[in-house]
C-alpha cells in the first residue's frame, strides 16, 4: 500500500497492476512512483495534491496515479517502468504500448504540471481519450455549423491569447457535464473577432441552440468562474460516470514500537540495510554495467573486508565478491546477480535476510527512517572499522559510498546535496581518522538542514549528534554556540560503531 497517499485522494492506486491500468487505456495517465522513505517524495506530496485536487474533475480523460516503490512487492512493476529514481513522474498517452512509452515530467510545479499535461492531451490528435472535449482552437466555420453537428444546448467561446490555458482548463473542466461544450478562439482567429467585436482578452460569448448570443460577464475571467458559471446553466447536468478509484488492500499502518536501546548498534539494521540495497535498489538497473557496476563491486568489497557478518552472510559476501569479479567489464544482468544474492548455485549456506526488519531505524510511522537511516548506520560503522582494521586507502569507505548514492541512491534529491558535499571537501581527508570525522560531519550538516522538516520523525528530531546523553564529553558551549570536542567525538564513534557495540537483538 502506498503509505503517503489513500483512499481519500482523488488518485488511482497502482499496486494492483500498474501494467493493466497505464497500458492500452482509453484514458491519459499520469503516474507517480514514489519511495515512502524518502523525504524529497514527502515533500512532493503537498504540491502532488494541490494538481490532483485541480484535475480530479478532467477524470475520466486523465487519471493520476501513484505506486510506492519502497514496498518490495511492488519493485518488479518499478523496474518494468523504468523507474530508477524517486519521485518519478511520467505521462501515458491513451493505448500506450509499453511501460518505456512514458513521458517523464521534470517540472515539479503544480501549474507547470497541469499545462504539461493540457499540452499532451492536445497533441493526442490519433486516439484521444473519449471523454476528453475538443482542446483546439475552434475556427469561424466550425462556430457557424456547430449546432447542427452537435446536440449540446450551449456553444462557450471564449476569446484567448494563444499562450494562454484558460479555456481549455474550462473545456477539462466540464468533462463530467453535459449540455455545454467550451471552446477556445484565438486572439489571432480575426473573422470571429470582429465578428463579436471583442476588444479584450479573454473574454467569453454564450451561443444557445435557439441562436441567442450573449456576452458572458463574470466578476472576474478566470478559471473557476467559468467554471462555476457554466455548471449552473439551466440544462446542463453532471453525467454518471464510472471513475476508476483507487483500490489497493489496505494498509495496515500500525507500527509495532520495540524496546531499543539509543547506546548500541542493532545489527538488524544494518543487515537490513545490505537486504533493501541489494535486492530493491541495485534491482531498479536492468543490467549493471560501467561506472554502476564498479560501484555495486566496491560496495560488496568494502562489506566484504570492514563489515562484521554473522557466518552465513560472511559466506554470502565472499561469494558474491569472487563472482562479481569475475562479470567485471562484461554487462551483468540484474537477475544473475540476483541468484547469486540469493545464493542459488551455492551448497554452503550463505545467506542474506529475506526482509526489511528496522529495530533503531524503525520510525513511528512506516514512512519515517527505515532505509536511509541504516544507510548511514551502515556507513558510519565501515569508516570506523576500516581504521580500526587498517588499510591505505583512506578514503576507501567514503568513495564506495559516495559511488552507491551516486549509482543507486533511489532518493535523488538526497544524492544530489551527498554528491555536493563529497565535491566540496570530500578530497581533503587525508587518514581513516578523518574519513569518520568527514562522515561525522556531513552527516551533522544533513541533520541541521532537516531540522523541523515535515520528513521528520516527530519521535526522533534531527539533532546535532552525539547528543550529551550519548556522550557526555563531545559537546562543550562557547556562549550560546555549540561546538565539538574532536577527539571525544572520534574516540566516541570508535566506540560508539565498534563491533563490540552490536547488538544481535531481534534478529531472526
Ligand atoms: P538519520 O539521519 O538517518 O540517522 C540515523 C542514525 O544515525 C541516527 O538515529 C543517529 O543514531 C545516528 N546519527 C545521527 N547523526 C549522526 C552523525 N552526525 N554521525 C553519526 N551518527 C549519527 N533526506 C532528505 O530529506 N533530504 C536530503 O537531502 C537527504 N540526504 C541524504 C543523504 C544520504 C547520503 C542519506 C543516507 C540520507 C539522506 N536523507 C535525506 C535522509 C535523512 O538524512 C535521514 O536518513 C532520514 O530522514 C531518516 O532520519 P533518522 O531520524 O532516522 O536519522
Amino acid at each position: 500500500g502506498a503509505h503517503l497517499y489513500d483512499e481519500q485522494d482523488p488518485l488511482v492506486s497502482l499496486e494492483k497492476g500498474a501494467h493493466s491500468l497505464l497500458l492500452n487505456s482509453s484514458s491519459c495517465w499520469v503516474a507517480q512512483f514514489f519511495a515512502s522513505w524518502c523525504g524529497h517524495c514527502q515533500n512532493f506530496k503537498s504540491s502532488w495534491m494541490v494538481l490532483a485536487n485541480d484535475v480530479k474533475d478532467w477524470r475520466p480523460a486523465v487519471y493520476l496515479a501513484v505506486l510506492d516503490c519502497a514496498e518490495e512487492s511492488n519493485t518488479k512493476m518499478c523496474k518494468d517502468f523504468g523507474v530508477q529514481g524517486f519521485p518519478t513522474v511520467q505521462f501515458f498517452n491513451t493505448f500506450s504500448k509499453n511501460p518505456s512509452d512514458g513521458i517523464k515530467l521534470y517540472n515539479r510545479d503544480p501549474d507547470q504540471m497541469r499545462q504539461f499535461i493540457i499540452d499532451k492531451l492536445e497533441a493526442q490528435k490519433e486516439s484521444p481519450p473519449p471523454a476528453c472535449p475538443p482542446l483546439e482552437p475552434i475556427s469561424a466555420p466550425e462556430v457557424d455549423t456547430f449546432f447542427e453537428n452537435n446536440d449540446e444546448s450551449y456553444l462557450a467561446l471564449i476569446f484567448e491569447e494563444p499562450e494562454t490555458y484558460m479555456a481549455r482548463e474550462v473545456a477539462l473542466d466540464m468533462v463530467q457535464y453535459q449540455g455545454v461544450s467550451v471552446r477556445r478562439v484565438l486572439k489571432d482567429e480575426s473573422e470571429l473577432v470582429e465578428k463579436f467585436k471583442v476588444t479584450s482578452f479573454p473574454t467569453g460569448f454564450l451561443l444557445c441552440k435557439n441562436g441567442s448570443v450573449s456576452k458572458i460577464n463574470l466578476k472576474e475571467e478566470s478559471r473557476a468562474h467559468y467554471t462555476r458559471f457554466l455548471r449552473s446553466l439551466p440544462g446542463v447536468r453532471k453525467v454518471i460516470i464510472n471513475l476508476v478509484t483507487w483500490s489497493a488492500d489496505p494498509v495496515d499502518d500500525t507500527v509495532v514500537r520495540r524496546a531499543v536501546n539509543s547506546s548500541v548498534i542493532y545489527m538488524a539494521d544494518l543487515e537490513s540495510s545490505i537486504h533493501y540495497s541489494l535486492r530493491v535498489e541495485v534491482a531498479r538497473f536492468t543490467v549493471l554495467h560501467g561506472d554502476r557496476l564498479r560501484s555495486l563491486i566496491n560496495y560488496i568489497s568494502v562489506l566484504k573486508k570492514y563489515f562484521p557478518a554473522r557466518p552465513y552472510l560472511r559466506s554470502l559476501l565472499d561469494y558474491l565478491y569472487a563472482w562479481l569479479n569475475k562479470q567485471r567489464a562484461k554487462l551483468v544482468p540484474y537477475k544473475d546477480f540476483a541468484d547469486a544474492v540469493n545464493g542459488k548455485n551455492l551448497e554452503e549456506n550463505a545467506v542474506l535476510t529475506p526482509h526489511a526488519d528496522f529495530v533503531w531505524c524503525q520510525g513511528s510511522k512506516p514512512e519515517f527512517r527505515g532505509f536511509p537511516c541504516s544507510v548511514w548506520t551502515l556507513y558510519h560503522l565501515l569508516t570506523v572499522r576500516a581504521a580500526q582494521l587498517g588499510t591505505e586507502q583512506t578514503k576507501e569507505v567514503l568513495r564506495t559510498m559516495r559511488g552507491y548514492v551516486r549509482s543507486f541512491f533511489g532518493c535523488t534529491g538526497c544524492a544530489h546535496h551527498f554528491e555536493q558535499m563529497a565535491k566540496e571537501s570530500m578530497n581533503s581527508v587525508r587518514s581513516l581518522d578523518e574519513a569518520i570525522r568527514w562522515l561525522w560531519f556531513s552527516h551533522n550538516r544533513v541533520n541541521k538542514r532537516l531540522a523541523g522538516d515535515a520528513t521528520e520523525d516527530p519521535d526522533f528530531p534531527k539533532i546535532q549528534w552525539p547528543p550529551k546523553e550519548l556522550c557526555a564529553d563531545c559537546q562543550k558551549m562557547v556562549g550560546n554556540n555549540l561546538t565539538w570536542d574532536e577527539p571525544a567525538v572520534l574516540r566516541f564513534m570508535k566506540t560508539h560503531f565498534s563491533e563490540n557495540n552490536l547488538s544481535y537483538d531481534y534478529l531472526e
